[in-house]
C-alpha cells in the first residue's frame, strides 16, 4: 500500500490544481461515516457535498449498481433504455414535470435548461427574448454558461468573455427584480435554497412572487435544486415547501446515490422545444447512472428518510441556534431539513480543520459561513456528537477572544 505522503505527492504532482485538498485520502465509507487511509474513523457532515444523501454505500443503491453492472452498463441513447424510463416516469410523477433530460452533472443539468429557455422562446415566436436574471450569490456550475449564470465575481474572474445575457439580482428583491425584467427576459433562473452562496432560504412568499411575475409576463421560472432538491430539505424537493412549480427544475448531486448523473424537468409544453438533434449526452441517463437513481429514489421514499431529515434537521437547527445566544460570533443559522449554515463573524477554515481532528467532516462556504450537510440518516445521537465538538471548539475560540 503506497503511503499517505507519497499519495499525496503524487495528487499534487499529476492532479490538475483545481481543489486546495485537506492532507485526507478517503478510502472507504459505511452511512454517516468515512475511514482515511490510516484507518482514522471520520462522522461525515458533508457527504460528498450534498451527494450522499442515503449515506456511504447505501445497500439498495451498491445492489442496483451490482446488478445492473452485470447486465448492462451503457448504450447510445439511439436505443430505449430500460431503468431510464423508469427513473423519469418516477421523477415525473413525484414533481410537476412532465419529461426528463438526463446528462451527468449538474453544469449540465443547468446547461440543457438555459438551452431549452432560449429554445423555446424562439419557438414561440419570441427570438427577441435570450436574457435570463440569475441571484447575486448565486452557483450553478463551472462550464462557461454556468459560470455566466452563477452571480458570483470570484467564479467569472479570468474567463471573458462570458456567455452575453446575464443578469444578477439579489435574492428575495422583488424590487429590483422587477426593474430587471425588460422584453429581452426569457427566464428567472433561482435555487430554492442557495447553497454554495451561503445557505440562505427564501422569505415568506417570495417564490411565489417570482412564480406570479413570471406568470403574467410569460417568463419561464426555472428552479435549481442541483443542492436542495433529493430530500435535503425534508421534502423530495425544496420548492414544495413554498407550493410553487417552476417550469424547469434541475437535479443532480444526490440523484443516484453517488454515481455521477444531472436531469432537467420540464412540463410538457416547455420541453416540446426540445427535439430530436437540439440536444444530447452520450453518458446521459445510461443503464448504469438511471439503475443507481432509481435504487437511491426508491431508498429515499420508502425507508422513512424524508420525515427523520425534518426531525433531525429541526433538532440540529435549534441546537445551533442554542450557540447563537451562547457564542457572539455567530451572527446567524440558516436553513431547512438537512442544509444548515451557521455564518460567523470570521473566517471558518480552521473551525473546519479542528473539527478534522476531532474526527469529523464539515464544510465552510463563502469564508464565514459553516455549512452542515450530513447524510439525511444522520442519527440524533450522531448530531448530539457534532455538537458537542462544536460546542468545545466554540469555547476555546470564546476565551482566546476574551483574553
Ligand atoms: C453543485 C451545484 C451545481 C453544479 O453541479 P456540478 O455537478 O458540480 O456541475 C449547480 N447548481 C447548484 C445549486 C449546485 O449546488
Amino acid at each position: 500500500m503506497t503511503d499517505t505522503k507519497t499519495l499525496i505527492a503524487d495528487s499534487q504532482r499529476y492532479i490538475a490544481n483545481t481543489y486546495s485538498r485537506y492532507p485526507l485520502v478517503l478510502v472507504r465509507g459505511q452511512g454517516c461515516k468515512v475511514w482515511s487511509n490510516d484507518g482514522r474513523e471520520y462522522l461525515d457532515f458533508v457527504a460528498g457535498l450534498a451527494v450522499c444523501n442515503l449515506g456511504h454505500c447505501h445497500p439498495k443503491v451498491v445492489q442496483a449498481i451490482h446488478d445492473q453492472s452485470r447486465k448492462l452498463i451503457h448504450v447510445s441513447n439511439f436505443y430505449h433504455i430500460e431503468p431510464q424510463i423508469e427513473l423519469a416516469k418516477l421523477l415525473c410523477e413525484g414533481s410537476f414535470g412532465d419529461r426528463v433530460f438526463f446528462c451527468n452533472s449538474g453544469a449540465e443539468a443547468n446547461e440543457a435548461a438555459i438551452k431549452l429557455a432560449k429554445k423555446y422562446a424562439k419557438d414561440n415566436g419570441r427570438g427577441e427574448r435570450f436574457e435570463i436574471i440569475t441571484m447575486e450569490r448565486s452557483f450553478h456550475g463551472r462550464t462557461m454558461a454556468t459560470i455566466s449564470a452563477t452571480g458570483q465575481d470570484k467564479f467569472r474572474k479570468g474567463f471573458d468573455p462570458l456567455l452575453p445575457g446575464f443578469k444578477y439580482v439579489p435574492f428575495n428583491d422583488m424590487e429590483t427584480l422587477l426593474r430587471a425584467v425588460t422584453p429581452h427576459t426569457c427566464a428567472i433562473m433561482v435555487e430554492p435554497i442557495q447553497g454554495e452562496g451561503g445557505v440562505h432560504c427564501p422569505s415568506d412568499g417570495y417564490l411565489q412572487d417570482l412564480r406570479e411575475l413570471c406568470h403574467e409576463r410569460g417568463i419561464l421560472l426555472i428552479f435549481d435544486e442541483v443542492q436542495v432538491g433529493m430530500g435535503r430539505t425534508g421534502r423530495l424537493f425544496a420548492h414544495e415547501h413554498d407550493g410553487v412549480y417552476p417550469d424547469i427544475m434541475t437535479l443532480a448531486k444526490s440523484l443516484a446515490g453517488g454515481v455521477p448523473i444531472g436531469a432537467m424537468v420540464a412540463t410538457e409544453e416547455v420541453a416540446k422545444s426540445f427535439s430530436p438533434g437540439t440536444h444530447a449526452s452520450t453518458f446521459g441517463g445510461n443503464p448504469l447512472a438511471t439503475a443507481a437513481g432509481l435504487a437511491a429514489i426508491s431508498a429515499l421514499l420508502e425507508d422513512g428518510i424524508l420525515e427523520s431529515c425534518t426531525r433531525v434537521g429541526n433538532q440540529f437547527f435549534s441546537r445551533l441556534m442554542d450557540f447563537k445566544g451562547k457564542y457572539p460570533f455567530i451572527k446567524e443559522v440558516r436553513g431547512r431539513g438537512l442544509i444548515i449554515g451557521m455564518e460567523l463573524e470570521f473566517d471558518g477554515s480552521q473551525i473546519v480543520i479542528r473539527c478534522m481532528e476531532e474526527g469529523f467532516l464539515i464544510n465552510c462556504t463563502m469564508g464565514n459561513v459553516l455549512r452542515f450537510l450530513p447524510p439525511l440518516i444522520v442519527t440524533p445521537e450522531e448530531v448530539d456528537k457534532l455538537v458537542g465538538v462544536l460546542d468545545g471548539i466554540f469555547g476555546e475560540i470564546g476565551e482566546g477572544a476574551g483574553s
